[in-house]
């Protein structure tokens, strides 16, 4: 099972220039979301993660089912004014401007080992500003794991110290 042949390279979304990775075709395949997962878990298992952080949205799919063969909680960290309960944020940059991510503020217990989760390692700034939510609420960070990482965008510079795993590496 290549789990690459279940990624497609769409050009111009969501804006002209960037070729975007979808994941839709492996998630509509049962084989390939095993097979993911049997990626992502690596040597996770023998971590105790309490609990698994998943960055809105495509983080959110991986996220909890790693949380559940981890026997771990899920967190979501979501864009603004999404998460009902009372939050803290972390800004991020975009390509023009700035823009936050939110955590509830009792999502992690200080201390608690904590896997941070997304699709997709690009430039680094959606992981960092992750990584500065857990850690303002006392998070342990354990790995930051992605299922892609475009390594030409040298996110890995951003997360100094980090462990860092990616499923596949482009
Ligand atoms: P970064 O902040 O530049 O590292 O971008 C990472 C965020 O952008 C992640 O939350 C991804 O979901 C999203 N992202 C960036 N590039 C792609 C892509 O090619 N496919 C899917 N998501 C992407």
């Amino acid at each position: 099972m290549n789990i690459e042949n279940y990624i497609r390279d769409i050009q111009d979304f969501p804006k002209p220039g960037i070729v975007f990775k979808d994941i839709t075709p492996l998630l509509a395949n049962h084989e390939a979301i095993e097979a993911c997962l049997q990626l992502l878990i690596n040597d996770l298992k023998e971590k105790k993660i309490d609990k698994v952080v998943g960055v809105e949205s495509r983080g959110f799919f991986f996220g909890m089912l790693l949380a559940q063969k981890l026997n771990a909680g899920f967190i979501p960290v979501r864009k603004p004014r999404k998460l009902p309960f009372e939050t803290i944020s972390a800004s991020y940059e975009l390509e023009y401007g700035t823009d936050n991510l939110e955590i509830h503020i009792d999502a992690i217990q200080k201390g608690e080992r904590i896997l941070i989760h997304d699709d997709v390692l690009a430039t680094g700034g959606t992981a960092k500003a992750v990584c500065e939510l857990v850690e303002k609420l006392g998070g342990e960070i354990v790995q930051c794991n992605f299922l892609m990482e475009l390594s030409f965008l040298n996110g890995r510079e951003k997360l100094k110290g980090k462990d860092i795993f990616a499923a596949l590496t482009y």
